[in-house]
């Protein structure tokens, strides 16, 4: 029976562990094969999540997560740039 509506979860690609979907980063796949940081959720394409948490990324990165999620290579670069779009805000310097 269907009970009344449950927040969606979305597994990790770094810790596995489920959260709540709205507050993790989905990243996503577009058709023509450009992987961004999805901030509104609606994006097209297939779509992956992680914490907001660096630690996850890199270990999503090192595990290959994203590769296995999205079914498809995914080069240095490519999480290079995942990377800074996600934590720019946390990994801004302290002083400058
Ligand atoms: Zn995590």
């Amino acid at each position: 029976m269907k009970g009344q509506k449950k927040s969606p979860e979305r597994m990790c690609l770094g810790c596995r562990t489920t959260h709540l979907k709205k507050d993790m980063i989905r990243v996503v796949r577009s058709p023509d094969n450009v992987y961004s940081v999805d901030m509104t959720g609606k994006s097209l394409g297939r779509g992956a999540y992680i914490c907001r948490n660096e630690e996850c990324f890199r270990r999503a990165e090192r595990e290959h997560g994203f590769e296995r999620a999205f079914k498809s290579k995914m080069e240095a670069a490519i999480y290079e740039a995942l990377r800074k779009e996600i934590f720019k805000n946390e990994a801004a310097p302290e002083k400058s």
